[in-house]
């Protein structure tokens, strides 16, 4: 685990009194790590759109899902970047149910994920995770960490997991920019794994109820066209870029939801 030095706490750094991502996602997925201001939020965002509950365990389904795929596909290595509360079935807990030595570095900007970090650093022996706390938007910092360097080998390839967390990222931070540096540093041979909110399959009055609930302009849903754009260059596995709820999903419990309901898109991607 990393404090950066001279800053404030992780405990002094939370805020309560506002929205966070990764609380208001905690409480859309049942959890119990919220305040009020959280749970106002969901509760508006629910209003917007009722499915909105059934969309985050869709999607945290995907991340579980596309973890499981790779990993018996040989990834043995995870920089897992927006990595939320700590749930059932965290990335390393998925991977290393397959192979007890996979490796996985979380990466999270927000305090209250690293004051539960300890819960991502459960390894088995045979395998390692670290947590850093850092922001996508300074993909150098993540990179150059000392943390991420003793964890993972950057020869082989790593899975990097970009899942519900490009939306908070707007054009003007230069997403694709953010991407291409990371996908750098990583072989042939790696995978980034990626969710997108997306409001296309929705009405204009959904929308527009969930572009009211804003406040703050971080959030930007990207269309197919535009969450393609993002994964330019690389190869995208089968079936491509789809609804979460559709990703490989024969397995998952039938009949699978609509993309209306669910509206967030998934793709797993190679690295040539
Ligand atoms: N990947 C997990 C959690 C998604 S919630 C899942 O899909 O189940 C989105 C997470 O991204 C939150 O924990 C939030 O704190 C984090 N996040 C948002 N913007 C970030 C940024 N710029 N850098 C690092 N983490 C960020």
């Amino acid at each position: 685990m990393t404090f950066r030095g001279g800053e404030l706490s992780a405990a002094d750094r939370i805020d309560t009194s506002v929205a966070h991502p990764a609380r208001r996602y905690n409480y859309l997925l049942g959890g119990k790590d919220n305040f009020a201001a959280d749970r106002q939020s969901g509760d508006a965002l629910a209003a917007a759109m009722p499915t909105i509950r059934l969309a985050a365990v869709e999607n945290r389904l995907f991340l579980q899902r596309a973890v499981r795929f790779l990993a018996l596909h040989g990834v043995r290595q995870f920089l897992d970047i927006g990595t939320g509360i700590p749930t059932a079935d965290n990335t390393h807990e998925v991977a290393q149910a397959i192979d007890p030595s996979a490796r996985v570095v979380y990466v999270d900007n927000d305090p209250i994920v690293l004051a539960h970090a300890r819960a991502l650093l459960s390894s088995t022996p045979e395998g390692r995770t670290a947590y850093l706390d850092a922001d996508l938007r300074e993909p150098e910092r993540i990179l150059s960490h000392p943390d991420l360097r003793t964890t993972l080998d950057l020869t082989q390839p790593v899975a990097l997991m970009l899942v519900a967390i490009l939306h908070f990222i707007r054009d003007d931070e230069a997403p694709r920019s953010i991407l291409n540096r990371l996908v750098a540093a990583l072989p042939s041979g790696s995978y980034v794994v990626a969710s997108h909110v997306t409001w296309e399959y929705l009405s204009p009055e959904v929308t527009a109820k969930l572009e009211a609930n804003n406040h703050d302009g971080r959030f930007q849903a990207r269309t197919t066209e535009q969450f393609a754009g993002l994964l330019d260059g690389l190869d995208l596995v089968e079936p491509g870029i789809v609804s979460v709820a559709r990703w490989r999903a024969d397995d998952a419990p039938q009949p699978r939801p609509s993309v209306q309901d669910v509206s967030f898109n998934g793709a797993v991607a190679r690295v040539r």
